[in-house]
């Protein structure tokens, strides 16, 4: 799909909910400590690998699901799910690849709506915020599957940042070798992919204080959007 037509199936949002953010990019590029940063000005942010985990937690339906496709081998002894099995399992197998996704990402999308729809409310009724986060390591590479974005995303913010410094971070923080992040990246979407569907782009190539200022500079823009969005408010009124 052109981009001008995932363009064009942008809905602009009610002016009173806060507006949804899909905040991605690759491995090690930065998502967590953006998200860090907003949360200091109070902006909520919805980690979709964690609701990912949350749907395989033993007995739930997703672990029911994956079990009944690929058998009972695929659980630890305490009924866990067995990562490094399954991953084995659909390494190199395109077909068991799709049956997991086609499992996994309905009950990961209804599980994100539903966070949604509580922050929505509960920022409406008792802490307004001009928008939240939602950080999808995958965005981009589900939008290309996919061929749209998420219904419920109204933006995508891009965490752009340098190769050498995604992998240099990421080993440091996983203690993976630079030859497993790289095979990492090679998997994930290319940076001028990304950067296409981007409708903002925050640049980490320098260190937190450059990025705390990139995010401070966010917040100012969506700050004085609301004043103006009050002051048009008031002039409605009058
Ligand atoms: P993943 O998708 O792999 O979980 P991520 O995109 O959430 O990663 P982070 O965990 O936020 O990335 O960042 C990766 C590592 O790099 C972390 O250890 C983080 O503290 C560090 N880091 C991120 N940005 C900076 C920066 N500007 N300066 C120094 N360290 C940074």
């Amino acid at each position: 799909m052109t981009n001008r037509l995932i363009q064009s199936q942008r809905q602009k949002p009610h002016p009173s909910r806060p507006k949804i953010i899909g905040l991605t990019g690759g491995i090690g590029s930065g998502k967590s400590t953006v998200s860090q940063l907003f949360a200091d000005y109070n902006i909520p942010t919805i980690d979709s690998d964690l609701l990912a985990r949350q749907a395989v937690i033993p007995n739930s339906i997703g672990l029911q699901k994956i079990c009944s496709v690929f058998g009972q081998s695929i659980l630890e002894e305490d009924g866990t799910l067995n990562r490094g099995n399954l991953r084995e399992l659909i390494f190199n197998d395109p077909e068991a690849k799709s049956q997991l996704e086609t499992i996994l990402h309905p009950l990961i999308q209804s599980a994100t709506e539903r966070q949604i729809a509580e922050l929505v409310e509960r920022t409406q009724n008792h802490k307004p915020t001009p928008f939240l986060l939602v950080a999808i390591p995958l965005l981009v590479e589900g939008i290309q599957k996919e061929g749209h974005k998420p219904e419920y995303i109204d933006e995508i913010w891009v965490i752009d940042t340098p190769q050498e410094q995604q992998i240099e971070r990421a080993c440091q923080r996983d203690h993976s070798s630079a030859i497993q992040i790289k095979k990492i990246i090679a998997q994930q979407a290319s940076r001028e992919q990304r950067l296409a569907l981007a409708d903002r782009i925050i640049t980490n190539d320098g260190n937190l204080e450059k990025l705390k200022l990139q995010v401070q500079q966010i917040m100012r823009e969506f700050i004085s959007d609301k004043k103006e969005l009050n002051h048009e408010d008031t002039k409605t009124r009058r």
